[in-house]
């Protein structure tokens, strides 16, 4: 009998012939969670098994932001033997009510599962005088998974965690991630959908100070267990910005330096051959999020934005980043590039063709390569 962990999936389930390739790649995604940890990570039919570690509860938290994972129990593993598993059980201590659960997928086991349930309960009833079955809602349950490969795993608890697709293998996916709270949400919630993920920073230096910057790094750095990041690109829009303030019309200031951020995530998906652009962007949060605004922001995109918070409601978005961890480093009162030149009366249903108009008034070319030209590349560390 051996201690282990039990990994379970359901979305991959669906995939029908596809679903060797999603195994295989939530198994690496798995390997690489686990890489700093001494383990044996086995590949069972419809499961996945870690083995031979120190501490069960380090494992547990290194698998919980992998997506693709369904559901983790800690597990005792034995062979699919009959008198084996009723010698198990006799030793089970409970002075509560308690059912047996019996999955059989080895279906040549001999015992049908409701049987060898029954079976298992008086065994336990008979050894434990405070024990009680409850077939409805007992306070215990004890699961007993009989597995294809002669393996059957006992375990109480399961710990359910956010199932998703696992992460691919090809980073297809340029998150813009601000200091605020909303883009690193917009982030984990892509890589749910199995998106992995770079990152793209704006900062107005020195506008926007040193402070701001390292912010967003931890930033990057808390998500990149979940998305997969592995370059951060910071770009400074300075001079787009101070030019667009001495010569444009102020309502449309943000309204320019969000089409500015597309064109410049535009030139970066090109040259680094990611497929799609990831904001946090949430529908009538703020002037810059109309419809007319998105409307004027889209139109200069040459790959598909992708908005998953767009019907999400703040406080929403605050229990995510929660529950990940960037809620405490995105409050932090550092300025960011959208507030320096913050217009008092930003147009809230801006058209292209002004857009256009107010963009003609400076060479908008010019500028875009030579804040690409000088965009930093950041390595996030593995
Ligand atoms: P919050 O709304 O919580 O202040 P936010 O990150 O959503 O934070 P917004 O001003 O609402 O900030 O910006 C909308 C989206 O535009 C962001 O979610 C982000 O994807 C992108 N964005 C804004 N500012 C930047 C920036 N400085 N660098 C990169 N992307 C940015
Ligand atoms: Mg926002």
């Amino acid at each position: 009998m051996k201690n282990v962990i039990l990994i379970r999936f359901n979305e991959i389930h669906l995939k029908g012939g596809n679903k060797k390739y999603f195994t295989k790649l939530l198994y690496n995604n798995i390997k690489y969670a686990l890489k700093d940890i001494e383990c044996k990570i086995e590949n069972i039919q419809n499961r996945l098994l870690v083995r031979d570690y120190a501490d069960e509860d380090e494992i547990i938290d290194n698998l919980r932001p992998v997506f693709g994972v369904h559901s983790i129990s800690k597990a005792i593993e034995m062979d699919n033997d009959i008198q084996g598993i009723k010698d198990y059980v006799k030793d089970i201590k409970i002075d509560k009510t308690f059912k047996c659960e019996v999955n059989r997928a080895d279906k040549s086991f001999p015992i049908k599962s409701n049987d060898f349930a029954a079976d298992l309960g008086e065994i336990i009833l008979s050894h434990n005088p405070n024990a009680k079955v409850d077939i409805h809602s007992p306070e215990k349950i004890v699961h007993i998974d009989i597995r294809e490969n002669g393996k059957t795993f006992v375990f109480y608890d399961i710990i359910y965690t956010y199932s998703g697709l696992p992460l691919g293998e090809n980073r297809d996916g340029l998150l813009l991630l601000s200091g605020g709270i909303d883009s690193p949400v917009a982030g984990f919630c892509m890589a749910k959908r199995g998106l992995r993920q770079d990152l793209l920073h704006f900062d107005s230096f020195p506008y926007t100070s040193p402070q701001a910057k390292e912010k967003v790094i931890t930033l990057a750095k808390t998500i990149q267990k979940y998305i997969g990041a592995k370059y951060m690109y910071v770009c400074s829009m300075t001079k787009l910005q101070e030019e667009f303030h001495i010569h444009c019309s102020t309502e449309y200031a943000i309204n320019l330096l969000r089409r500015s951020m597309i064109r410049v995530a535009n030139i970066i998906c090109e040259k680094y051959k990611y497929k799609t652009i990831i904001t946090g962007e949430s529908l009538g949060q703020v002037a810059s999020q109309t419809i007319e605004s998105l409307t004027t922001t889209n139109s200069v995109a040459k790959y598909p934005v992708l908005r998953p918070l767009i019907s999400f409601n703040k406080d929403e978005i605050i229990d995510i980043a929660k529950e990940i961890g960037t809620f405490d480093i995105s409050v932090l009162p550092y300025e960011d590039c959208c507030t320096v030149f913050l217009p008092k009366n930003p147009v809230i249903k801006p058209k292209i063709s002004e857009a256009e108009r107010e963009e003609g008034k400076i060479d908008l070319e010019h500028l875009l390569n030579f804040v690409v030209e000088n965009i930093e590349v950041i390595k996030l560390d593995d």
